[in-house]
């Protein structure tokens, strides 16, 4: 079957450019004319440094990332970063009362540590609004690190929407941890659920303000696809594998004031002492991002394709930067949604209207008909539609419009959806 034959709306991983792939084959076996390939060559070579200055440089453009923020790569993947945004910011917490409380008492150890043991004990709250199932397994992350007792539901979707998601609770419902009380060590969301469809529409007004607390958000399946005002959260990241390049690699984006030497992390010894975890080294924000992302080998092939993703998306859309990849992406989904809904008796979209997310459109044929939806299945791979299987969790059929996914391919599906309905 050639590629071009078809489109492919899978969750992730996801295609990438045909062009960017073409290359890719080459300079896996020869780089730059130097007669060895990109997967060969020493992540600290000059070559290496060239590549990983430059895909910074291409997301830097392409999102506005304010000089205060820095740009890290790991090989951590999106499910690292639920584990490595709780460790670094519990860490910066409790060194943070730690200061505060050696100033109130002085240099007395004992009572320094009493008094934190208590703190932690009492105060220590990370936030987290589950409106999906990765923010979900985010927040069973944070629980299985730190306990329970620190971990705040602030938001659970599936509460007010008979135990499912597919609904935003109203922010007048959310129980965030009082800023008056020195605020969570953080607050997280998931920017858009993949599995459930589900997009936070903007950045939550109660987030926002001169005493906001440090939010972390994960971008994964939704990076890079709309405009974001980075200034406003203390941590991005996404693994890369659905808008920006192929697996192996999670960018995160980080507000260098939590970086030292703004901010201090915990010693190890200090957390051990409080009976916190101590994280592994490579989740380590401060080691990383002293060591330019090179703290030990990155997968600089992965860095080579982010950069050329996205460094072809700065070349296309120029001035308008992620704004051009918005109004397309925006657009996709439009005809997708119109298409389902023009067939309300043979489709229904699952998440609420408010909240449906724009880079995976989940929707039911026939009401969850197996058989139908099978043969929805079917039928739509027959026309070189593929991917369109809902994740095994929920069932029914998921469109994902990832950057890489044409316009053409849409308007295939979208023809696919109207015959389909007729058949049906
Ligand atoms: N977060 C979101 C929103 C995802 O969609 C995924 C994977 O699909 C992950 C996190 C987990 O990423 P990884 O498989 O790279 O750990």
């Amino acid at each position: 079957v050639q590629r071009s034959h078809v489109t492919y709306f899978g969750a992730g991983p996801a295609p990438l450019p045909t062009p960017v792939l073409e290359k890719a084959a080459e300079v896996l076996l020869n780089y730059k004319d130097k007669g060895i390939g990109l997967c060969e060559i020493s992540h600290r070579s000059p070559e290496a440094n060239d590549i990983l200055a430059r895909t910074k440089q291409a997301l830097a453009t392409l999102l506005d990332i304010p000089d205060d923020y820095d740009i890290l790569f790991l090989q951590s993947g999106g499910s690292g970063e639920f584990s490595a945004t709780v460790y670094n910011l519990v860490s910066i917490w409790v060194e943070k009362k730690r200061a505060k409380i050696a100033e109130e008492v002085g240099d007395n150890t004992d009572e320094v540590l009493k008094r934190l043991r208590q703190v932690v004990d009492e105060e220590l709250k990370l936030d987290y609004l589950v409106t999906g199932s990765w923010s979900l397994k985010a927040s069973q992350e944070a629980s299985r690190l730190i306990g329970a007792k620190h971990v705040n539901i602030a938001a659970d979707a599936r509460k007010a929407n008979h135990g499912k998601f597919g609904k935003i609770p109203s922010e007048d419902q959310w129980s965030l941890t009082p800023r008056a009380a020195g605020g969570p060590a953080l607050v997280y969301f998931c920017d858009n659920e993949t599995v459930d469809g589900v997009e936070f529409p903007s950045f939550p007004r109660s987030l926002e303000g001169d005493d906001a607390p440090l939010v972390c958000a994960d971008m994964s399946s939704n990076f890079i696809s709309r405009k974001v005002d980075v200034s406003k959260y203390a941590v991005i990241f996404g693994g890369a594998q659905k808008n920006i390049g192929n697996t192996g690699i999670a960018i995160v984006i980080i507000r260098k004031s939590l970086l030292p030497p703004h901010s201090t992390p915990a010693s190890p010894d200090l957390l051990r002492h409080l009976n916190l975890s101590v994280g592994p080294i490579v989740l380590d924000y401060p080691t990383i991002a002293k060591n330019n992302s090179l703290y030990n080998t990155l997968p600089i092939f992965d860095v080579w394709v982010a950069g050329e993703v996205m460094s072809g998306l700065v070349d296309s859309f120029g001035a308008k930067r992620i704004g051009g990849q918005e109004e397309v992406s925006d657009e996709k989904a439009r005809l997708i949604y119109e298409a389902i809904e023009r067939c309300p008796d043979v489709y229904r979209v699952v998440p609420d209207k408010s909240v449906r997310s724009r880079m995976n459109i989940c929707f039911r044929v026939n009401g969850g008909d197996a058989d139908k939806e099978k043969a929805f299945l079917a039928g739509a791979e027959k026309k070189g539609l593929l991917g369109l299987k809902g994740h095994r969790s929920v069932g029914g059929i998921r469109a994902s419009n990832y950057n890489a996914v044409s316009l053409n391919g849409v308007k295939l599906l979208v023809a696919y959806l109207d015959e389909f309905a007729k058949s049906a």
